[in-house]
């Protein structure tokens, strides 16, 4: 359901608070499925100086596969929604406006590019997760292997005329 801005855009209101819950665990990202809980939306739509701006932030759970030693992995995601929005475009440098169309703002949809704007950009388990030894195979947070790391010859090359 949209919300409605006309309260905020007119002036007769100063704040339209927002507390909404979505449902994406239908979303694809990166091939599965990872939203695991309701998404809530928690803030409000306000005015500051005639700017209405829309300030407010998602929480959700995400399960996935680390993605450098692919254990299973649950988190809960904090992604601001932090938007000016305007009635229409006036000038050519607006682009990071949300336009709102007869004065409503359809959150779902602005949530959900969000989300996928913001999610990281690699999903670890941990901050230092030591990912798998590509030669052996041992996940490397829990288990110790003697492969040497692999040099890569561009940089053994460098090293050498360094010396
Ligand atoms: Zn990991
Ligand atoms: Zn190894």
């Amino acid at each position: 359901m949209n919300i409605d801005l006309r309260g905020v855009f007119s002036g007769k209101l100063q704040e339209i608070p927002i507390d909404e819950k979505y449902d994406f665990s239908d979303l694809e990202i990166g091939g599965i499925k990872p939203i695991c809980s309701p998404v809530s939306v928690l803030g409000s739509v306000f005015t500051r100086a005639e700017v209405v701006t829309l300030e407010a932030v998602a929480e959700f759970n995400y399960k996935a596969p680390c993605d450098r030693c692919c254990t299973p992995t649950e988190k809960t995601f904090k992604i601001p929604i932090n938007h000016i929005i305007v009635n229409s475009l006036t000038g050519e440098d607006e682009s990071d406006f949300i336009v709102s169309e007869n004065m409503e703002l359809n959150l779902e949809d602005l949530t959900r590019s969000d989300i996928i704007l913001g999610l990281p950009f690699l999903f670890l388990c941990k901050e230092d997760c030591k990912g798998i030894c590509p030669k052996c195979g041992k996940n490397l947070n829990s288990e110790e292997c003697i492969c040497k790391p692999e040099v890569d010859e561009r940089w053994a090359k460098l090293s050498e005329f360094y010396e």
